[in-house]
């Protein structure tokens, strides 16, 4: 799924323990599958005192305690005596597992419901069985809200076991069977719950036989959930204003359970088959074609069912009961792609559909592979916690990712739509056809479907330089977040629900992403895709982990005579948290480089991440690019192995630009006279350099303003300020968005940094001075290219935030002509319209765009509205409008962080926002459900713009007492980066200052373009 807007992360450990020990046993793991193609097998169980499991290949061994009767009875283990030399955990991890073991096991022993001990301690299943086939059939009552099932699974034994365990959330199972394959009843003599793991266990009184089949059913019901995940409930308001309901579902990553029992791990794939209840007004999707509707006798009900599925990992089923309408075409190779929108949106899902199948032919070929399934599902939901849910053949969408109208959608929003698009179809192939083998892993899906999408929508929109748009959609939000000390490595260990969500985060994402498009600018596209298809070819409708990936693009290079270590080479990148400066010299010709961690962090702080990196050292292999004054259009590539480096260039060298097109995932710093170079080279002949080499300089130079620390010895220690400032000069003359983009977001930054301090009208007066000249020139036309079309609703929007008189009048005349005539805005210019119209506008005004908010069928025109009316400065409205977001009536649950992320930028609702926060945040956390990242979203968007010792005082008391859950992380990060501000202010605020006085009182400030203020 893609991020859906800022994703938040967690570390989640349970209280330590003294008495039970969850050890994992490592069974033929040597690389030859067993009988049933399994490679792995782990044991786990819990016993007071120890339990010492050992290499189940050799089989040693037995310690034997008393307790563990129900237990061996229950599971067949191999025990080992003490002193046994395999006794010892060695750390060797099964399928996506880290050598670390990160949940402790409960404090108090499992107790199922009925208070018995329930005799599996781990959060992860056991190996014993696997399932090869589920057959579900749910009947789902959308008034009622029940949900009657029925599930028939065949499994198959790996291990001889007397206990099946299972996945399952809020069931209410009530009856159960299980026969061996002659259809021999097996009696289930125990039946217990554990809600903590999610966990059902079902005692046998025989043996199940290694290498047998056998079918288990169980009746169960459930209700619709209420929160945005399981099989839930949304709705939509149709064309006649009725209220109509569907019933839909999101599983990733470990919700399937909640909507049937099941074996609820990526590993752990299997074939579906699906039936399904409805009424006559409803029509119900799957992950494949329906194959027979029939109408239930005695009822109005039909009974719809599907095609079985392909092998696929229970997370990516999903099934949709609704009454919407669709349009959908072929692609060359007779996929059927339907896009499914409420009837009155129905007209906004042409441009979705004709780039989907665009985009699904295009990876046909790109991986080598066909599109394995007869469909392709794209579908809007009412209601949608994430961004997207790439659902094998039912992708589903919030309404603003999928649904476009050339009147009325803006650029930005556009491509958002073609993004995730692309994002999506990627997953069909990585994610869904190669699955990571655990979640630690889950950098393999979402890192190369953020890869994908740019490649994709490029190949949608080849007009739209989306490859070029990679450093800032990408990269810098990655570099941002990695530069903390509460960030985390690619490769992380997870095991609880808590923590797998905790992870679909920047780093899995944008880190992820970021780090393969360096290992294409060293390898190249082509033997990328060459790797990547060996890669999807040998996994196929399996599963993988990252060293098979590098196992696939070493075997490619070799073949290409290339000698390249990648996976030593990106283990660097994907095993450690963070990423190097690379410190940079150049004298009289000769270069020295020398690399080192970057954090942004307080003096004298130790990395909580250490003790799991000590291998690596927090060194890198880079591949140190450069350009230089006298080859400034070729560049030319050192490794960095572990190392610093130092070469020679020309002697006569003036500059040298490291990092070339921002491909490496590192900063680079300069000592004073590099940066004074380069600075004369922007300000002089500015086309020396590409946009984005202009848009790295600026990233890196505004970030290393940030005390930061760095393990090199004879560091000369921060930036000034002054010397981001005397950069950010050369802005006058910039024209292009990725440069723009990126200045406007540092700078911004700072304004919102020193908002309590006078330096604030200075700063604002400064960026006017940069943006003035372009806005002039940029006008009030939504013309150009997409690039120049993103730029221009920035630019306006600066000008506005500068007070520049010229851009706030026509924002204002325009939003008058809009709500008075109902004159058109062009798309382009809504949202600084819009804004600039709510800000500076009365109550009447606000009430307008609330209005229209609730009666657009548009989600781009609602999504303005909701940020819009965020921008008010009237208390009075800004409450009002924060206490919607508690009433599902008005503001629809997934959109309540949009509002109090908008709000706590406005500097008039900072506080109003965090002291809502507080207030509700029982009633807010329940909105979400138990293991929301929206949570940490949350603290993140509302804490963000504090920064003072007393702000931090605050936040850390409120925080002390509360159980955040999956925000954990997200809690660390917003604390952090609050230290990190209030630090910024000791660095930054005196040398600001007095520049921004030195340089105003040379350059006369005039405020409004035309002298009309
Ligand atoms: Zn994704």
């Amino acid at each position: 799924m893609p991020e859906s807007t800022v994703l938040s992360e967690l570390t989640h450990v349970d209280p330590p323990t003294t008495n039970y020990n969850t050890l994992k046993n490592e069974e033929e793991n040597s690389g030859s599958p067993n009988e049933s193609g399994f490679m792995v097998n782990k044991r786990a169980m819990y016993e007071p005192g120890a339990v010492m499991v050992c290499s189940q290949k050799r089989a040693c061994c037995v310690v034997t305690l008393g307790f563990i009767a129900i237990i061996t009875i229950a599971l067949i283990v191999a025990f080992t005596k003490p002193g046994c030399p395999e006794a010892t955990y060695t750390g060797e991890p099964f399928p996506g597992q880290s050598n670390h073991p990160t949940v402790s096991p409960p404090s108090t022993p499992p107790t199922a419901t009925n208070g018995e001990e329930f005799p599996w301690a781990d959060v992860r299943l056991p190996f014993h069985v696997r399932p090869l086939h589920y057959d579900i059939s749910l009947h789902p009552n959308l008034t009622t809200r029940h949900v009657q099932g029925e599930m028939t699974i065949k499994l198959t034994t790996i291990e001889e076991t007397t206990a099946i365990i299972i996945h399952g959330h809020e069931l209410n199972v009530s009856q159960y069977s299980l026969k061996n394959k002659y259809g021999k009843p097996i009696e289930i003599i125990k039946f217990l719950i554990y809600p903590r793991h999610q966990q059902l266990y079902l005692g046998l009184d025989e043996i199940l036989r290694r290498g047998s089949n056998y079918t288990l059913k169980m009746s169960f019901e459930t209700t619709l959930k209420e929160e945005l995940d399981g099989f839930y409930l949304s709705s939509y308001i149709n064309g006649d204003g009725e209220k109509r309901y569907i019933a839909t579902t999101h599983f990733e990553p470990t919700s399937a359970r909640s909507a049937f029992p099941c074996f609820d791990e990526p590993h752990l794939k299997a074939k579906f088959h699906l039936s399904i209840y409805r009424d006559s007004q409803h029509f119900t999707l799957f992950n494949m074609p329906q194959q027979t509707t029939v109408p239930v006798e005695g009822s109005d009900l039909f009974l719809d069912e599907f095609q079985e599925s392909v092998e696929m990992s229970t997370y990516l089923v999903a099934f949709i009961v609704c009454d919407y309408d669709l349009v959908y075409n072929f692609t060359e190779h007779n996929v059927k792609v339907s896009v499914y929108a409420p009837p009155n949106m129905i007209n906004q899902a042409n441009y979705s559909l004709r780039i989907a199948s665009h985009i699904l032919d295009y990876y046909d070929k790109f991986f080598g592979v066909a599109y394995p399934l007869p469909k392709q599902d794209l579908i809007a939901i009412p209601d949608f916690g994430a961004g997207a849910m790439e659902n094998w053949g039912l992708i589903t969408y919030r309404e603003t990712a999928l649904m476009f109208d050339k009147n009325n959608t803006s650029s930005r929003s556009q491509q958002r739509v073609a993004v995730a698009i692309a994002h999506e179809l990627a997953h069909q192939w990585f994610g869904n056809l190669v699955t990571m083998s655990w979640w630690s892993d889950l950098w393999l899906n979402e890192g190369f479907a953020s890869f994908m999408e740019n490649i994709g929508a490029a190949v949608a929109e080849p007009g739209w330089a989306m490859e070029e748009q990679f450093i800032v959609e990408k990269m810098h939000p990655a570099l941002s977040l990695d530069a903390l000390l509460a960030s985390h490595p690619i490769s992380t260990p997870v095991t609880d629900p808590a923590q797998i969500e905790s992870i679909f985060d920047t780093i899995s994402y944008k880190k992820g992403a970021s780090i393969i498009s360096m290992l294409e600018s060293f390898i190249g596209r082509n033997m990328l895709q060459e790797g990547l298809r060996l890669y999807l070819d040998s996994h196929r409708y399996g599963n993988a982990a990252t060293d098979d990936l590098w196992e696939a693009l070493t075997t490619v290079t070799k073949k290409h005579g290339k000698e390249l270590d990648i996976k030593g080479i990106m283990d660097t990148w994907t095993l450690q948290a963070g990423f190097p400066l690379i410190s940079v010299s150049l004298q009289d010709g000769h270069v020295t480089a020398s690399q080192a961690r970057f954090l942004v962090c307080e003096e004298n702080v130790t990395d909580p991440n250490e003790p799991l990196n000590t291998t690596l050292g927090y060194r890198w292999h880079v591949p140190l690019t450069y350009i230089t004054s006298g080859n400034p259009h070729n560049q030319t590539m050192h490794w960095m192995n572990l190392t610093d480096v130092d070469f020679d260039v020309a002697r006569d060298t003036k500059w040298i630009k490291v990092n070339v097109g921002q491909r490496g995932f590192y900063r680079v710093s300069y000592d004073m006279a590099g940066w004074e170079a380069l600075n004369n080279v922007l300000q002089t002949n500015i086309d020396t350099l590409s946009p984005a080499d202009r848009a790295s300089l600026i990233d890196d130079v505004f970030t290393l303003v940030n005390p930061f620390c760095t393990t090199i010895q004879n560091w000369a220690g921060t930036v000034s300020a002054t010397v981001a400032l005397d950069l950010s000069l050369y802005l006058k003359k910039e024209t292009k968005y990725i440069p723009w983009h990126t200045a406007l977001g540092h700078l911004f930054k700072w304004v919102r940094l020193i908002f309590n301090y006078p330096a604030h009208t200075l700063m604002l007066d400064y960026i006017h001075t940069l943006v003035r000249p372009h806005y002039e020139t940029i006008g009030w036309n939504d013309t150009g290219t997409h690039l120049e079309r993103l730029l221009r609703s920035e630019v306006l929007w600066a000008a506005v935030q500068c007070g520049n008189s010229h851009a706030i009048q026509e924002a204002q005349q325009r939003f008058s002509s809009w709500r008075t005539n109902n004159d058109s805005i062009p798309p382009n210019l809504r949202s600084v319209v819009y804004s600039t119209g709510v800000r500076y506008g009365t109550e009447e005004d606000w009430r307008h765009c609330w209005q229209v908010y609730n009666s657009s069928s548009i989600p781009s025109e609602k999504g303005l509205m909701l940020k819009a009316m965020a921008q008010t400065r009237d208390p009075w409205l800004m409450q009002q409008y924060l206490e919607y977001t508690l009433d599902a009536t008005k503001i629809r649950p997934q959109d309540v962080m949009t509002v109090l992320k908008q709000v706590s930028k406005n500097p008039g609702g900072r506080l109003s926002a965090w002291r809502m926060v507080r207030q509700h945040w029982s009633q807010i956390s329940q909105l979400f459900g138990h293991g929301s990242f929206t949570m940490g979203a949350i603290i993140k968007a509302v804490t963000s713009p504090f920064t003072s010792s007393f702000d931090l005082g605050e936040v850390e008391a409120f925080f002390k007492d509360v159980d955040v859950g999956p925000g954990e992380r997200a809690l660390a990060q917003a604390l952090e980066t609050i230290r990190l501000h209030i630090q910024w202010h000791e660095h930054n605020l005196d040398s600001l200052t007095s520049w921004l006085h030195q340089h105003l009182s040379h350059s006369q400030t005039v405020k409004g373009s035309g002298d009309s203020a």
